[in-house]
Parts: C-alpha cells; structure tokens; sequence
C-alpha cells in the first residue's frame, strides 16, 4: 500500500445543490483526507484544457458547457492508494452503472452531471493538480 495523491473535483451539479460537504464525507469515510481545496468557477479554457483527452467525443461540447454552468470545488485528496480509493467511492461514470454506496449512485443527476470527478492514474493525477494547484497549496 502506498500513500498516494489524487485530483478531485465536485461539479456544477453538486455545487448547486450544496451537496458539498456530504461528498467530501463520504470521501473522508473512505480514508482519504483533504489537503487542498478550492471553489471557483471554471473558465471555458479551463474546461477545454482539463478534458481536451475528450475533445474528439461526441459530448464535449455539452461537458464543457456543464463543467462551467455554476462554481465547481478543485482538491487534492490524499490517502493509502487514493486514486482507486476515490474512483471506487465515486463509483461507475454512469449512476445507473455505479453499485449501492457510491457518490454517483447516492447523488449523481446524470452521466454527465455525476457530481465527482477523480483522476484515473498517478500520471494524470500529478497533472491534474500541477494544473490547479501550485506545490506550497498542498498541506497534508
Ligand atoms: P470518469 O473518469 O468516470 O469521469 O469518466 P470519463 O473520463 O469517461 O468522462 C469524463 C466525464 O465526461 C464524465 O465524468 C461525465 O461528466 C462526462 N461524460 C462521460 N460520458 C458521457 C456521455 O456519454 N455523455 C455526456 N453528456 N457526458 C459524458
């Protein structure tokens, strides 16, 4: 087991029903502790930038329009194999995918609109944080 860090973000859907604070418990629930955080409002480069892997799907165009259609929260989440610990809690893209438990199934409005976003390797995690966070914001 490692100690590792990973990049979170609760989206549009979960700022607007301030549902912030019960993700961010099931997330400290399933071992992970905050060590950065942030609410902001994303700007359509943001989002362009941060899902640019997804710019040839069909949805692109309709994720980055969600991605800034209210504030979203960007943190840095730490624990023992943090990236798989937050997918799991997180659960499957699709809610009606995701198993009982998780934050897509307990919260998520719809594939797009599913409340979380966490990193899916260590990779995109060290990028996905250089990209919004700089080093002496991480205070674990
Ligand atoms: P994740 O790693 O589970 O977040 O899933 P992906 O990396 O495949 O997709 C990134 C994000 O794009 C998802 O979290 C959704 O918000 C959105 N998304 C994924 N698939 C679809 C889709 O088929 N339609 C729409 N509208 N959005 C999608």
């Amino acid at each position: 087991m490692a100690i590792e860090r990973t990049f979170s973000i609760l989206k549009p859907d979960a700022t607007r029903r301030n549902l912030t604070g019960k993700i961010n418990a099931m997330l400290e629930d399933a071992g992970l502790r905050v060590i950065a955080q942030k609410r902001i409002q994303m700007s359509r480069q943001n989002a362009e930038t941060f899902y640019a892997v997804h710019k040839e799907r069909p949805f692109f165009g309709e994720l980055v329009d969600f991605m800034i259609s209210g504030p979203v929260v960007v943190q840095v989440l730490e624990g023992e194999n943090a990236i798989a610990a937050n997918r799991d809690v997180m659960g499957a893209t699709n809610p009606k995918d995701a198993d009982e438990g998780t934050i897509r199934k307990t919260f998520a409005e719809s594939i797009e609109a599913n409340s979380a976003h966490g990193s899916d390797s260590a990779e995109n995690a060290a990028i996905e944080i250089a990209y919004f966070f700089a080093g002496s914001e991480l205070v674990g």
